[in-house]
């Protein structure tokens, strides 16, 4: 493995222990967001050489049920998904992984950025679903890291126009450094008052919202934000339950629609990196060596930064 992004779920596993009904019962190595350089290939492997630079989309379906088969394999039940237990993740200097899920990087495509690919891959996935095209106008609720490769998907796929909240102000400042065309800090959790304040910033109720915080008042931002006939997407993962404005959203026909990872989707992100379209760089703020991964790993608890990168090779 050559570079090794720092997820929430990594931080999430090492601090908890848990996330929902995945429970790691045994030492797990973490990290799914990596590239890495083909060492050694498996038997009958073809399609890579020793010595491609690759990006590694870290779920592996089973290839063979229902959901695999008709294309949605991310809902796959029998998925062996990279530090999501009881599966070890590749935050390692040598790690197996099949070579259909290993994506080579032209040349000019950097390690770094074939690791970004995880994430940049959520952010198609989302935006494939909510159905963003050309001119679609598209809020985006939470500038992490998550939120912010929305933003770079959204704008890639024609948005024309892009608003994005937080209650941080430096998260903000990211997000219009990567392309966000507005932005509104929350301050209140009157989701209706922050509503107010999207469609004032935005000059109209956004076509599509891309929820990508979780919080329970954000959620409900989500909807009352969204013009009628719209769709919000649920990206954030919180809490199992929150209350919800579904009169609003059933009444103004606002859909619902969830999304889990991703499916298909790294062609499309390696294709918006390699052309150019999206530029994931500005993402990496922190750089830490294998070796230095508990210092790398407290810099993720303590939230600094957006993306923290662990470079895994011995130099
Ligand atoms: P993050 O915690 O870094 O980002 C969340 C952002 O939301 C932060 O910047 C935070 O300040 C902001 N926020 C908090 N309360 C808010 C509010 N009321 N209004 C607006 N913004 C608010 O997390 P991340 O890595 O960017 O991931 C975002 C979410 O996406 C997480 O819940 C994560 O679990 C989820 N996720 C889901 C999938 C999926 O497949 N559905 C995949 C990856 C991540
Ligand atoms: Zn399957």
């Amino acid at each position: 493995m050559q570079e090794v992004g720092i997820c929430g779920s990594d931080v999430h596993y090492w601090t908890h222990g848990r996330i929902g009904d995945f429970i790691v019962k045994a030492p797990m190595v973490l990290g799914h967001e990596a590239s890495g350089i083909v060492s050694e290939l498996g038997q009958g492997v073809t399609s890579l050489k020793v010595g491609d630079r690759v990006a590694i989309e870290p779920g592996v379906p089973c290839r063979m049920c229902n959901y695999c088969k008709t294309g949605r394999y991310n809902l796959c039940l029998d998925m062996k998904f990279c530090a999501t237990p009881p599966y070890h993740g590749n935050l390692a200097r040598y790690y197996v992984h099949d070579a259909d899920f290993c994506f080579k990087l032209p040349d000019h495509v950097s390690l770094e950025e074939g690791a970004l690919l995880e994430p940049l891959s959520v952010g198609v996935h989302a935006t494939n679903r909510a159905g963003v095209g050309l001119g679609s106008t598209v809020l985006i609720c939470g500038a992490g890291p998550i939120g912010l490769v929305n933003i770079l998907t959204a704008k890639a796929k024609g948005a024309s126009v892009v608003c994005v909240t937080d209650i941080d102000e430096s998260r903000l400042q990211k997000a219009k450094e990567l392309g966000a065309d507005y932005t509104v800090k929350v301050t209140s959790r009157d989701a209706q008052q922050t509503a107010q304040l999207v469609e004032e910033a935005m000059g109209e109720k956004p076509d599509i919202t891309i929820e990508c915080s979780g919080a329970p008042s954000s959620l409900q931002t989500a909807i009352y934000a969204t013009k009628s006939g719209g769709v919000v997407v649920l990206v954030g993962l919180g809490q199992e339950h929150v209350e919800m404005p579904v009169v609003n959203a059933g009444v103004r026909e606002v859909d619902i629609r969830g999304i889990f990872r991703y499916v298909n989707c790294y062609p499309t992100a390696l294709a918006m990196v390699a052309s150019g379209k999206v530029n994931v760089k500005p993402l990496i703020t922190h750089k830490f060596k294998l070796e230095e991964s508990i210092k790398a790993f407290e810099a993720a608890k303590r939230g600094e930064g957006i993306k923290i990168m662990i470079t895994c090779t011995r130099n």
